[in-house]
């Protein structure tokens, strides 16, 4: 297991097996390798770490900046935290029903209308009561 989020959908992993981004010529081999390369210099990829501990490697060749890899990392992280507050959600709403708590007052909690619970009753929590 990598770091949080490594094997996730939108993790490092995904993004690289799935061509969305470049791996830094040392990923696996440098300890502090950060995987996503941000910069080319000709055929070669490098992350910021490695970039920055360059010395001779591709001097002369132009740099060609990666557009940031990180930024779909943050959209995978997004996206996990949704869904993790999408499932809490529906444990508290399956808690708030287990405690008594009838459809309606839910629903106001939620700021939703009566017939909108009654929708998400059959859609979103189906199989809650
Ligand atoms: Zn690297």
């Amino acid at each position: 297991m990598g770091p949080p989020g490594t094997h996730a959908p939108g993790g490092v992993n995904a993004i690289l097996t799935r061509g969305l981004a470049s791996a830094c010529c040392y990923a696996g081999t440098r300890p502090d390798c950060q995987a996503l390369a941000v910069v080319r210099y000709g055929p070669v990829s490098l992350c910021a770490s490695c970039d920055q501990q360059r010395s001779t490697l591709g001097k002369g060749t132009p740099a060609t900046p990666l557009p940031d890899p990180h930024a779909l990392l943050q959209i995978g992280a997004a996206r996990q935290a949704c869904q993790r507050a999408e499932a809490e959600l529906r444990e508290a709403v399956g808690r708030a029903r287990k405690a008594g708590q009838p459809w309606s007052a839910i629903a106001a909690t939620l700021g939703v209308t009566r017939q909108a619970a009654h929708q998400a009753a059959q859609q979103r929590f189906a199989g809650l009561d």
